[in-house]
């Protein structure tokens, strides 16, 4: 039987809790999701400091704790191109076939929409303190970020001496400024 295939795409910088609540959700209603890592191409930034590499690692890790099994999911870099008109082919180019569409990314919905495709917004979970920058705003002020992702983010973080390359990031862009 033709497998049903959602995919969501996020620039999960980092994977957080609410990453993670949307994609148990997916997965109770799709076979597959694909997941996309967008902005692949970005790192080293305030906004974006991971390599698309490093997310790919928290996401795997993180599925792989909650039990999901690998043949249920599809992890797929994506880099941002310049022409939001021809997107959705550049992603449709990149991924198995899908039919659903995942996003409360105002941009990505127009353009999944315009281009015929269901799309669907999925329930956000804790918005307030479920969101990259909040937890990349809370590294940078030494409070609490871990209560905010899964173990595996706070692992690859330490590993990749994450806290120490963002807040050198963000000296170097002040004195840039
Ligand atoms: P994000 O990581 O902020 O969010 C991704 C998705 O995760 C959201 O759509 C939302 O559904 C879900 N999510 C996030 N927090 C949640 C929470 N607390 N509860 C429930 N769900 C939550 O990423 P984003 O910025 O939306 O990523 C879109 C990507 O698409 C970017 O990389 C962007 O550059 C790319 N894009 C590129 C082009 C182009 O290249 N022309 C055009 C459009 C979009």
């Amino acid at each position: 039987m033709q497998k049903v295939r959602g995919i969501l795409i996020g620039r999960m910088q980092p994977v957080h809790n609410g990453h993670m609540e949307v994609i148990k959700k997916i997965l109770t209603e799709v076979d597959e999701i694909i997941i996309g890592i967008g902005s692949a191409q970005l790192s080293h930034e305030l906004k974006d400091p991971f390599t698309a590499g490093e997310r790919i690692v928290m996401l795997n890790q993180a599925l792989s704790d909650i039990n999901v099994d690998s043949s249920r999911y599809y992890i797929i870099p994506m880099q941002d191109i310049n022409f939001n008109a021809i997107w959705t082919s550049h992603v449709k180019m990149l991924t198995p076939p899908f039919s659903i569409v995942y996003s409360g990314n105002p941009l990505v919905k127009r353009l999944f929409e315009e281009d015929g495709i269901d799309v669907r917004q999925p329930p956000l979970y804790d918005r307030l303190h479920l969101s990259g920058s909040e937890v990349r705003k809370r590294i940078l002020a030494d409070e609490d970020w871990m209560e905010l992702v899964p173990r595996a983010t706070v692992d690859l973080i330490n590993e990749i001496d994450g806290v120490s390359r963002l807040k050198s990031l963000s000296v170097k862009e002040i004195s840039d400024l």
